[in-house]
This record gives structure tokens, sequence and C-alpha cells, in this order.
């Protein structure tokens, strides 16, 4: 299972020794030959193609000339100094430019012979200039460019500065893809080889350090993209099909008084076509004998909080406890207030547990939780400290589960024998190519239908040059009897200045809405948790019309009155957050607006979330669009849970790829669940070894 050559240490290839590879350990987590190999190029640039200078059109691409120096120029002083020389070629003329190495490039620089030139220009007072152009003899060009397709490999600026910039990587690639001749075993099995035509693993590692040509780039590509995608997919498959076949769940055959009383006397509206097949998914899971994993996602006030709490009542009408947990006390405040709102004249046992429940509360209920009088229990993290035990537990639902560590999951259940069952919700619409690799170990219900009678929010962009029309606006909803959101971003990198907007803007709105007439609350991170509820509540209870807040209302809270949502800074959010923000209105039967103040100034990426905001309410859309524009490391609640770590793959780009990735995965695992068979044995090798080299991989159930 070990392989002495991939796990070799990187300290131990010629040309990198200790120094360098702790730099490499520490800036890019490359540890080992294996590591290493696997640090792919990002990008290759064809330097087969030669253009002429007139061809410049853009900056960004690379391009590569061939021409004469005609002029070279040492310009300013100290530290502006920088070197100017003067290409020509039968087009035209550019100008390349030096700001180090000067003297030992303008001994370079020699009049009269031929340079090939090589680097990416860029657009400076009305012209173009090449920054730091690769220089080489071109009579020299057969023997300096040995691939057609050179490689570019990232590296960060302090590997740089020690030299190991993208050239040195492929150096060092050349010296390891020449030792590795022999010690690279095929990870694949021969079926699915001779099915998708693949090149041999070793082949795939060279050519994609060093394709011969396109064509080739493209096989070794197609090979360990499907590669990095297959063994995903058989990590997550093999974990649900052992845990349909060895985890036995508990059984909940019936629905009962709770569930009926509930259904017929105290719901107060209609299930929607969705909530009512989400409902049947979950009663044919707990009824199986299997542990139900689901992951119930819908789009803000699609009513899957209604769900989950009909879900706790099959629990109980099985004599079983159930528990919910919220990411944060107001929210979790929030569901309780929703039990009492639901279950209050129902004879059902149920409490609050968070952080600030007073240690004499506190006892009372976890007696009542291990003697099994209390039946539902609805809080923040504090459900999973050691204190707290069910005598029961049947049920546990995780409300937007990607702010808990996936890991803490496991927590509620793992001194059981047989684990309760899981639902897990998110009003987080994540993409499907996102969902089967970040969750293919659960099952899946959406409910993609809103209850009757929201009208959708109006969203309208206006810059700050606006702001006394939208005063205006603001004042005419409030005189309707409505309340009003502010939204600040806080960001951690900038969070004194974000709090100083923050102010900034509370001030103003107070100045423009005054006492006796207005009253305008304040909640923030840096208030203690007491005040925050306090202003909270106000508002809650209708005591001010408008609140003033950073992103701490982003999730969840439900104040159907509240119907415009004013986002400041509207360009500084990510699609997701701004789609969350706009969620909190548009509960009630009124109509809500979304008002998204920015700058005048826009980036490319800012004025397409707005746009996108302005387009579309739903929520799958911009989600795609999300992923489309940030790609899938950055979406929320990947990046900081660290799940996803795809090399060379891209989950919009290789949708396809994914779904026959995952269906091999399938098949493979059908034939022989435990991967025993004789040609299986190298996948089996690999899984374990990435799932050593991706500890986290573990944390996914
Ligand atoms: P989510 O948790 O998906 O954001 P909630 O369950 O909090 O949504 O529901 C949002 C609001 O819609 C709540 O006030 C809830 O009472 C209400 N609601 C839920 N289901 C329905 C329905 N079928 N018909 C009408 N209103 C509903
Ligand atoms: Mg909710």
């Amino acid at each position: 299972m070990n392989n002495r050559f991939l796990d070799t240490p990187v300290e131990y290839l010629k040309g990198i020794g200790p120094k360098r590879a702790e730099l490499l350990r520490n800036e890019l987590e490359i540890h080992t030959f294996g590591d290493l190999l696997e640090y792919f190029p990002f990008r290759y640039v064809d330097r087969s193609r030669i253009q002429s200078i007139r061809e410049i059109t853009s900056d960004a691409a690379w391009v590569q000339l061939i021409g004469h120096i005609v002029r070279v120029q040492t310009i300013g002083k100290g530290p502006a100094t920088r070197l100017v020389a003067v290409l020509r070629d039968d087009t035209g003329e550019i100008e390349l430019v030096w700001f180090q190495g000067i003297k030992w490039i303008r001994d370079k620089l020699i009049p009269d012979v031929d340079f090939l030139v090589f680097g990416k220009p860029t657009w400076f007072k009305g012209k173009y200039n090449i920054p730091h152009p690769e220089m080489d003899l071109a009579s020299e060009r057969t023997l300096t460019v040995t691939e057609t397709l050179q490689p570019f490999y990232n590296s960060s600026e302090k590997l740089k500065s020690r030299g190991f910039n993208s050239k040195e990587f492929s150096k060092v690639m050349r010296v390891l893809t020449g030792n590795a001749k022999g010690n690279l075993p095929e990870t694949l099995p021969p079926e699915l080889i001779t099915q998708f035509r693949f090149i041999s693993r070793e082949e795939a590692l060279n050519q994609i350090h060093f394709p011969a040509d396109s064509s080739m780039l493209q096989k070794a590509q197609f090979r360990l993209r499907f590669e990095e995608l297959f063994f995903i997919q058989l990590n997550l498959v093999q974990l649900k099909l052992l845990r349909n076949k060895k985890i036995t769940g508990l059984t909940f055959p019936r629905i009962g008084d709770f569930f009926n009383e509930f259904y017929h006397h105290h719901l107060p509206f209609e299930l929607t076509g969705a909530q009512k097949k989400v409902l049947r998914e979950i009663r044919m899971d707990t009824g199986s004998g299997k542990q139900m994993n689901r992951l119930l996602q819908g789009d803000v006030g699609s009513g899957k909080t209604l769900v989950a709490l009909m879900a706790m009542l099959m629990a109980l009408d099985n004599r079983y406890q159930a528990c919910m947990m919220a990411p944060t006390e107001i929210l979790a405040m929030q569901h309780y207030e929703s039990l009492v709102r639901f279950l209050g004249d129902m004879n059902v046992q149920f409490e609050l547990l968070t952080g600030s429940t007073p240690a004499s509360r506190r006892k009372g209920i976890h007696e009542r939780l291990r003697n099994g009088e209390l039946q539902i229990l609805v809080g923040t993290h504090a459900l999973i400290e050691e204190e707290v035990q069910f005598q029961n537990l049947g049920l546990v639902v995780i409300d937007e589960q990607h702010r808990f560590g996936v890991a803490q999951r496991a927590r509620l259940w793992e001194k059981r024998e047989v684990p309760p069952h899981v639902l897990v919700m998110t009003a987080t619409p994540i993409p499907r190519t996102l969902a089967m690799t970040l969750y293919g170990d659960l099952d899946v219900s959406v409910i993609d239908e809103l209850p009757p009678g929201r009208k959708p929010v109006k969203t309208y962009h206006f810059s700050d040059s606006a702001r006394l029309k939208v005063f205006g606006f603001m004042k005419q909803e409030i005189r309707k009897g409505r309340q009003i959101y502010v939204v600040y971003p806080l960001i951690k990198e900038s969070e004194a200045l974000d709090l100083k907007d923050l102010m900034d803007g509370y001030e103003s709105i107070v100045r423009e809405f005054p006492l006796p007439h207005y009253a305008v609350s304040i909640v923030h991170g840096r208030l203690k948790p007491a005040d925050k509820d306090y202003e909270m509540q106000r508002f809650i209870r209708k005591e001010t019309q408008i609140m003033v807040a950073t992103t701490v209302i982003e999730v969840g809270v439900d104040i159907p009155n509240a119907s415009v949502m004013v986002i400041e800074n509207a360009e500084r959010f990510g699609l997701s957050q701004l789609h969350q923000l706009r969620g909190r209105v548009g509960r009630g039967a009124d109509q809500s607006y979304c008002i998204l103040m920015t700058g005048n100034k826009l980036t490319t990426e800012g004025r397409k979330r707005i746009e996108t905001m302005v387009r579309t309410t739903d929520g799958f859309e911009i989600a795609e669009t999300d992923l489309k524009i940030r790609g899938p490391g950055d979406l929320e609640g990947t990046q900081q849970s660290g799940m996803i770590l795809l090399r060379i793959t891209d989950l919009v780009r290789d949708e396809r790829l994914l779904t026959m990735a995952r269906n091999a995965a399938i098949s493979l695992l059908e034939k022989d669940p435990e991967l025993k068979r004789t040609e299986n044995q190298p996948v089996l090798e690999q899984l374990q070894r990435m799932k050593k080299m991706r500890a986290n991989w573990g944390m996914i159930s």
C-alpha cells in the first residue's frame, strides 16, 4: 500500500533541499514526491506560434515575438529606476520594461540580433508594453524551447522570492518525472481503462507536466480529471452503501396522535405539494430500518422548518425524542418560538437550550431529557455538550448545516449503538454538481415550491447618489406599517472600517428618521448577546421600524412584517449572501422590496452579481451563476470547511465528467462493494492513499 517513491519527502529531490522543502510544505502543502507530481500546471501557452507586434490587441494574453532591439534607456532614479528597451519587427515597435535585474539584462540586450521575446503585454498610457519579458536569442530557439506547450505553475510570493517561479517548477518536474519512471502504479481497474480508452497513469502524469502536443494534453487531462472525480465519488458512494447495509436505523413504523392532531387541528394552512413530497420521503426513510441521512434543500421561506417540525412529531409518535440544532442563538430562539406558535396548544414537552440558558434551568432540562419527559429540544451548539444526554433520541434536525463543522454532526450520536435519523436543512441552494461532490453520501430532497400567495420580491439597484429617493421610499413603506432592514457588510479583514461604515450609516438614518416619529434598532457582532437580543426583540415587537445591522440577521430570522431590505455596499457581498439577505423579506402577503445600494464604479464581477439579483429570484439560478463567477472553491461553506480540494477539475466545466465518474463508481461498487477483487486492488490502494492524504475526507460523515 505504501509507495516508497510517492511517499518520499520533497527535500530528497535533487535541487530542492530542506529550506525550499519547508517553503513548499508551508506555502503549498506539498510534502512528498506524490504531492509534487499532483501539483499541476494551471495553464499552457503555445510557444510554437510567433506573433507580430501589430497583432497585439489585448492585455492579459501571452505573446511571443521575434525582433531586434533598437533603443535601450535607463529611466528614473533609485527604487523607481527602470530599463526600457524598444523591440522592432517588420510590423512595428513595442517597449519592453524591467524594474529589476537591470544591469544584468542591459548587458544581454545586444543590438542587431534577433531575440525571441515572450511575455504578457499591459496597456499603459495609451500603448502596450511588456514588463519583464523572457528573452532568448532567436537563433537558439530550438535549443531553449524544448516543449511547444509551455506549462505555467502557480507559485507564492515567498516561493518566488526564493527563485521558485513557474520555470523553476518546470525544472523540478523534469527531474521528478524522470525519476518517477516505473514508480507510478496504475490506479484504475483495467475495465475502466478499456472502456474510456484512458492513457496510463504514468503517461498522464508525464504529459500533464510536459505535453507533447495539445492532443496528448487533452488525453492526460481527461484521464486525470476523471480520476480525481472518480475517487471522490468512490469514497462517497462507498460510505453511503456501507451505511445502508451495515448501519441499522431506528424504525418509526407508525403515524400517531401527535402528527395527526397537529395535521388536522393545528396546522393553519395547507401544505404545499413539495412539503408533502418531502414528508413522504422522510416517512419512507424512517420506516425503512436504515438510518436516514437526508439533506433538505429549499429556498428561504419555502417551509423547511415546518417540515422538520412534522418529522419531529413522527419521532414522538414512535416514543422517541427529537432535537433541532441551529447555528445562532437568535435562530434557535426563532425555532423555539415557531414551536410555541404551532404546538402551544398541544401536549408536547419542548425546551430551548442555548449558551445563555441559566444554570438553574439547564439542570432541569438535562434531567428531563435523561428521564425522557422532555420530548423536543431546540438549541445551538449547547446541544452537543457533554452533559446533554437524551434518553431516547430518534431524530436530529440540523439547520443551515454548512455553518457547523460537519464533524460536529457525529458528536450527537457517537455513543449510541443505533444512531438517530438525521435531517440536514439548508437554505443555500447548491448546484447539482456541487451537491454531488459535497453531499454525495446523503440523500437529497428539494422543496422547489413556495407557499401560495407569496409575491416575488422586487429588486432594484441604486447608486449612492439616489439615496434621498431611497429614504423617501422607506418613509412611504413605514407609513403603510411596514418594517425595514438596512444591512451593511462586515468582512473580518476590514472589520474596523466596516463597523465605522455601519455606525455612520446608522447616524445618518437616525437623523433622517428621528424620534418620536420613528425608532431605529441596531445590531452588530460587537454587541453583547443580551443587547443584541434586546434590539432584535424591539424590532420583532414592532417598537422600531428600521433595523440597521451587519449580516448577523443573514440566516433564518422570520419577521413577516418586514418588507424592505436595503443592502448597503451590495457589491461587496457574495451572490449567495445577497440571496439569503433578500430572503428575509417577502415572507408576508405584502409586496416586498430589495434595494441594492452601490457606489458608481463596479468591477465586472460586482456588476454581474447585482444584475443577477435584479434579474431573478430563483435560488438555484443564482447558485449556478455564483459557481460560474467564483468557482466552487469560493462558495460559501466549502472553503471554510476545506471539504473540496479539486486540483484539476472544475465543477462547472466538468459536469458531464462528474456524472460519468459517479456512475462508474456506483457500478464498480455494486459489483465489488469492498474492493476485494484482484483487478480492483489498485483502486483500493489509491483510495486509501487519498483518504490518508486528504484527512478531511473522513469528516464528511
Ligand atoms: P424556511 O425554514 O424554509 O425558511 P419556514 O418553515 O420558516 O421556511 O416558513 C416560512 C414561513 O412560511 C413561516 O412563517 C411558515 O409558517 C410559513 N409556511 C410554511 N409552510 C407554509 C404553507 N404550506 N403555506 C403557507 N405558509 C407556510
Ligand atoms: Mg428557516
